[in-house]
């Protein structure tokens, strides 16, 4: 009847049950008709960069609830629609009678873009639509409003912002819901019919346009018809390229946190400074972050959870660590760089038009800079000496094409280096690095080695991280490669003290390098150093002999010595920095858009 609520509720950010404010909302308009679906949003299948571990552990956290709405209701499961929001959403409304639509907010720019454009169209086919915030723990907006409308850039703004939004502390979870209603039945949820719908509308439609709606909509709902989760193979992934051994799905993440949660001591004194690393098997911190990036956890849970933890021992009179460094100000450093880029928009991944980030003049710049350089192919070589106003980018200028394969070196593992080298295959394979290990390769990338754009490094980030998320994502490499956040670029990770610190004896290039397995620990930090005939005795030539290198299989194994002085290097840095800072150019500067800042 007219009168039925019939809830289409769209999943995106939150694929759990537990403490989700958006499907609270939905389930209190008492839909006699309920629908989640999970749209097949092209913008993350074709445009964004997911390797294969990022994509299992999605269908990993869609798989499980999917589950768990069956175990509430044998008729319900995730229906994964495998169209564009924008051109899907329409149909579903009309073809299901669509009365309300419902998802949980979502502040990234992209997101921003999607989400206005399919609010327009809902409200013209009377769509009512519900939103509610749930994947902070603050509405990035508000906070951003709290801060004076800025950007969030330090701790500080964020906990003086936060102070001014309910005291301080964020909402406490909502419940889990303990049913759900039906869906349509089976006949009314297909869409086969949707063509013939229009087909009848229209008697000029030939069979061959017939036939390829009949195709396109029996896509929509999968290989099987059934709205079904895909598979690996049905995106086109050999699902042999999964090397990563984490797990996605609301339950796993739920027993996960309730693990650490149960070791009061391990919560209560989490300082992240001290944590290792080096340390795999287990990590040394919670590795709860791509279930916070998929929302299989609710952030919001995780804080309180902990600070109950922490109340509990502080009436105990037993000692808790403080923020930033403990569990909690680990979380409020997401939000303070979910609501910078709230306040920032689309520029906060990029520095052309970043208002917050300064511009360096890095060997390898961002695409946009790079074709302006093309466009502007005169260029001065050097600059006049005394003139604090002028980047002396040209005296330095290097071969771009051996800081490219510098990049290339650094991407795979092969830089020589074999603390960097564990850490990006580490990446590579499993998806995940500790944060310490992602502040050594950030920083050698950039001002601390191979003076290469920070935007290079995060797409390469954006490709293998399972917790891939472009505020945090962007918002780290602008801090470690100092052009916001952090500036103090004087204090620079070495690629062998660092590591050698942690891990004296080397275990995680050992595990993650296995060709410097048998190396003595006295040289595996700086395995060029090693006398040839023990280099022969432990199985590794170290070498940039092609000869060498094309050794092929039964022969030694090798690995390359490292691609630069480091200590040259990072005094070139230093030097390049410090006249950059001088200057005083900003991503949205007009010397920088113009592509100006080569002709100063
Ligand atoms: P824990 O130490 O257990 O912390 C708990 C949670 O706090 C994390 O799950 C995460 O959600 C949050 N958190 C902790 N540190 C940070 C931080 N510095 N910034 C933002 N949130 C934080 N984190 C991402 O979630 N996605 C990214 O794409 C990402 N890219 C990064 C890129 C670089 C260059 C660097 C240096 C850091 C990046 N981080 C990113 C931040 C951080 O390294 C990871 O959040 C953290 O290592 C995840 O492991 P964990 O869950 O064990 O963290």
């Amino acid at each position: 009847s007219s009168s039925q609520i019939v809830v289409l509720y769209w999943h995106r950010t939150d694929l759990r049950l537990h403490d989700s404010p958006a499907l609270e909302a939905a389930l209190a308009l008492k839909p006699s008709v309920f629908i989640p679906v999970w749209t097949w949003d092209p913008h993350y299948v074709y445009r964004a960069r997911v390797g294969p571990n990022r994509w299992k552990f999605l269908m990993e956290c869609q798989s499980d609830l999917s589950k768990s709405y069956t175990k509430l209701n044998a008729k319900q499961k995730l229906w994964v629609v495998r169209e564009a929001p924008q051109t899907v959403l329409p149909k579903l409304w009309e073809k299901w009678g669509i009365t309300h639509l419902v998802f949980e907010k979502d502040t990234d720019a992209y997101a921003r873009e999607r989400d206005s454009a399919v609010i327009q169209m809902a409200e013209k086919a009377g769509v009512e639509v519900v939103t509610r915030m749930g994947r902070t723990l603050f509405d990035p907006d508000e906070l951003v409003r709290k801060n004076g409308g800025k950007p969030t850039m330090s701790m500080s703004q964020v906990e003086r912002a936060m102070e001014k939004i309910d005291g301080g502390k964020p909402a406490r979870p909502v419940e889990t819901p303990q049913s759900v209603p039906d869906p349509w039945k089976d006949d009314q949820m297909n869409l086969s019919d949707l063509d013939h719908e229009m087909a009848d509308s229209n008697p000029d439609l030939n069979a061959e346009h017939r036939a390829n709606e009949d195709r396109q909509y029996d896509e929509i709902m999968g290989p099987n018809k059934d709205f079904g989760v895909p598979t690996l193979e049905e995106i086109g992934i050999d699902p042999s390229s999964v090397q990563a051994p984490h797990r996605g799905g609301e339950s796993a993440a739920l027993k996960e946190l309730s693990q650490f949660i149960a070791d009061e001591e391990y919560i209560a004194t989490f300082e992240k400074p001290k944590t290792s690393p080096a340390a795999f098997e287990p990590q040394s911190t919670t590795l709860l972050s791509p279930h916070l990036h998929f929302g299989s956890l609710s952030v919001r849970k995780f804080w309180w959870d902990v600070q109950d933890v922490m109340e509990r021992r502080k009436k105990a009179k037993k000692q808790n660590a403080g923020p930033p460094a403990n569990l909690p100000g680990q979380l409020l450093f997401r939000d303070m760089y979910f609501a910078a880029q709230a306040a920032v928009g689309a520029p906060f991944a990029r520095v052309e038009g970043n208002s917050v980030v300064r511009f360096i003049d890095w060997h390898l710049q961002s695409k946009l800079v790079q074709s302006e350089e093309k466009k502007n192919k005169k260029h001065r070589k050097g600059t006049e000496k005394g003139d604090e106003n002028i980047l002396p980018a040209r005296d330095y200028e290097l071969d771009s094409s051996e800081a490219e394969e510098w990049f290339q070196r650094w991407k795979t593992g092969r830089t020589g280096f074999p603390w960097i080298d564990a850490l990006m295959r580490q990446l590579i394979t499993e998806g995940w690095i500790h944060h310490l290990g992602r502040h050594s390769v950030a920083c050698f990338l950039t001002r601390g080695g191979c003076y290469i754009s920070w935007e290079r490094g995060a797409e390469v980030f954006e490709e293998y991280l399972i917790d891939h998320e472009t505020a945090c994502n962007a918002g780290n490499w602008m801090w470690l490669s100092c052009t916001a956040f952090f500036a103090q670029f004087y204090r620079c990770y070495s690629p062998i003290a660092f590591g050698k610190k942690w891990d004296p004896n080397g275990d995680l290039i050992r595990r993650y390098v296995p060709e410097l397995a048998k190396f003595d620990k006295k040289y595996i930090y700086e395995p060029w150093k090693a006398p040839i005939a023990d280099q022969k005795k432990w199985g590794c030539r170290v070498t940039n002999d092609d000869k060498d290198t094309a050794s092929g299989k039964g022969g030694p194994q090798v690995y390359p010595k490292p691609m630069f002085d480091f200590d040259e290097r990072r005094q070139f840095c230093l030097d390049k920095m410090k006249a950059a800072y001088d200057v005083g150019l900003y991503g949205n500067d007009k010397k920088v858009l113009n592509g100006e800042w080569k002709e100063l």
